[in-house]
């Protein structure tokens, strides 16, 4: 019996899986993206702070830096290009004490070493100028920090890609994956519970949360290093009702080594919401309670005077795919071509937490080069 044959097969459409398809488009004959879910961005791409960030956090010459610096230009780039709504509402990361401040210039210093040079140090009189409502001791301003239609910009992707012969198949579920002379057998469950199998040259592991297991089905050591996925919980919290507060540029504290910290989340409709927190968890589970609701509370008093208890309420939950374990500094992505391990053509894109949306095409360009 002869089986499908694709040049390329991408498992998961979610925004990084679907910003290779739109990079590789022109480079192979025909791309089959699968989809386990009934439409794209279902998981992580939807459920995150839409933030194009800088590039401020990150280690000098790591991926996660170099990514997100290329990435924030393509994608305002991207953005104009194909009408996908955004904004450069600038960001402020808010001092709330002298140690905060001292903080401050030590992120500054990593900023300009990672190529982010419009950054500056705010006083607290030029940081009131910003944003009124704002009570801090100093900030640093980033100029070209910004937001974006997460949903608009994977339906761009997803629109161009439909214009050429590629394919996105969604309902399909990679059950496993298989070595097989030059190409890779992709075992699939289809929308009706039924397996079928696809041939490619190339496969792109974009599987998000998932990453680990699809790796697995192929033969890599999912538990091994730079393949262990750990899963670290974010909730948001929606300020309701009449805002007295009206910000303009997102208002950040300065980060914690496992995230960047509450702050305070804008939306393009102008919705207001605070988040989200950072702790690991074994599951992915979506539900939400009350739990950190004090949490909560305490971060939004600090940027939103007179904000009252019953004034937020549970919003949304997305979870990070980290290779960083608890207790660890820093882990990087982790992008490999596997040649190395005798599998041409295979790449892994493991860990891509934030800053993933906003190095999505710049992740895509990446693995266009690992693999040209
Ligand atoms: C709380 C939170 C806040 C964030 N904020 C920001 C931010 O402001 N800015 C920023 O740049 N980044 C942010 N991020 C990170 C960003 O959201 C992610 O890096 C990005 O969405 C990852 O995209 P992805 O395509 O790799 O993963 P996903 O969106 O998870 O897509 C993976 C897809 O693969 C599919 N899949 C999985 N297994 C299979 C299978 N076996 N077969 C078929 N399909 C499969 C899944 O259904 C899913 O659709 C945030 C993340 C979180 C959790």
């Amino acid at each position: 019996m002869s089986i499908e044959k694709f040049s390329c097969a991408i498992v998961g459409a979610g925004v990084v899986g679907l910003a290779a398809a739109f990079v590789l488009r022109k480079k192979f004959r025909n791309i089959l993206v699968c989809e386990k879910h009934t439409s794209f961005g279902r998981e992580t791409s939807s459920r995150n702070s839409e933030v194009i960030h800088a590039g401020i956090y990150y280690p000098a010459g790591s991926l996660k830096a170099r990514l997100c610096v290329e990435g924030n230009r393509l994608l305002y780039a991207h953005a104009e290009e194909y009408g996908v709504p955004y904004k450069r509402t600038g960001k402020l990361i808010a001092a709330f004490s002298e140690a905060e401040g001292r903080e401050l210039e030590g992120l500054m210093e990593k900023a300009v070493k990672n190529g982010v040079t419009d950054v500056k140090i705010l006083s607290e009189n030029e940081s009131r100028a910003m944003e009124p409502e704002l009570s801090c001791t100093s900030a640093l301003l980033s100029p070209s920090t910004g937001i974006i239609d997460s949903h608009a910009l994977m339906a761009s992707f997803e629109s161009a890609v439909k214009e050429t012969d590629s394919l996105h198949a969604y309902g399909c579920e990679v059950k496993s994956i298989e070595k097989s002379g030059g190409d890779y057998i992709l075992n699939i469950r289809d929308a009706d519970g039924e397996m079928m199998q696809i041939a490619a040259e190339v496969v792109i592991n974009a599987a998000g949360l998932y990453a680990g297991e699809v790796a697995g089905s192929a033969g890599f050591d999912a538990d091994g290093p730079g393949y262990r996925l750990y899963y670290s919980r974010g909730e948001y919290y929606k300020v309701n009702g009449v805002k007295p507060w009206h910000f303009k540029s997102l208002v950040y504290p300065t980060p914690d080594v496992d995230s960047l910290g509450i702050h305070i989340v804008l939306d393009l409709r102008g919705g207001l919401k605070l988040g989200p927190n950072a702790y690991y968890v074994d599951d992915v589970q979506y539900d939400l309670d009350e739990r950190c609701k004090q949490d909560f509370f305490d971060v939004g008093l600090k940027y939103l005077p007179g904000l009252k208890w019953d004034d937020i309420c549970p919003d949304m939950a997305g979870i990070r795919p980290k290779l960083q374990a608890p207790g660890v500094p820093f882990a990087d992505f982790g992008i490999y071509e596997e040649s190395g391990k005798g599998y041409g053509g295979f790449v892994n894109l493991m860990g891509i937490e934030s800053p993933g949306l906003t190095s999505c095409l710049a992740i895509a360009r990446h693995v266009e080069k690992l693999l040209f």
